[in-house]
């Protein structure tokens, strides 16, 4: 016995033209156009509209003036690419090298990035945001300290906090005049620091 769609080449579809919009009756399912010079005039149009996508495409290259296609393309990146593909300020970019979330590569005149080490550290933060979806405790005064006994209990300065807090994605919590962040998170963190 012959499935129905053995038959699918020799049946008889109906179709619309694609260039002139008229129903027809096509042999074959891929059939686009309802005659030869349709089908022409059809792939014509295709092109003249290719190339005006083209065009347009190159137009916003030279106003923006670069092509976040390119970028994407290459392995090593400039700082200035970085920031585009990243859309990240140079200031971010060279903390990130400072605190060697991201490295260098030597031997070029200027600095080079690897992509893959872009694709390393974006793979980073996601993993991190999942992690910092874990279960707050309980609000109280036992579980959280305030940013200020934080500073005075283990003796840093706001800056070196800012920072643990943001290496470590400590959640802060604002509550009226002052800001929370949860004791046992942050125990662990001096603890190990
Ligand atoms: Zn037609």
């Amino acid at each position: 016995m012959k499935h129905f769609w053995e038959n699918l080449e020799v049946m008889e579809v109906n179709k619309i033209c694609q260039f002139c919009g008229n129903r027809f009756v096509a042999k074959k399912t891929t059939t686009k156009c309802c005659s030869d010079d349709c089908a022409k005039k059809f792939y014509k149009k295709r092109k003249r509209d290719e190339k005006i996508q083209a065009s347009d495409k190159d137009l916003e290259v030279q106003i923006k003036g670069y092509d976040i296609e390119e970028i994407q393309k290459k392995d090593y990146l400039s700082i200035k690419e970085v920031m585009l593909l990243l859309n990240i300020s140079r200031t971010s970019i060279y903390r990130m090298l400072k605190d060697g979330r991201l490295s260098k590569l030597q031997g070029f005149k200027s600095i080079r990035i690897r992509k893959v080490d872009l694709d390393v550290l974006f793979r980073q933060k996601v993993e991190n945001n999942e992690e910092k979806q874990y279960n707050l405790p309980y609000f109280c005064d036992d579980n959280y300290y305030t940013i200020n006994e934080v500073l005075d209990v283990f003796n840093v300065s706001s800056g070196s906090f800012y920072y643990l807090c943001k290496k470590h994605n400590v959640p802060k919590i604002p509550k009226g005049k002052n800001v929370y962040v949860p004791k046992n998170l942050v125990n662990i963190i001096f603890n190990n620091e």
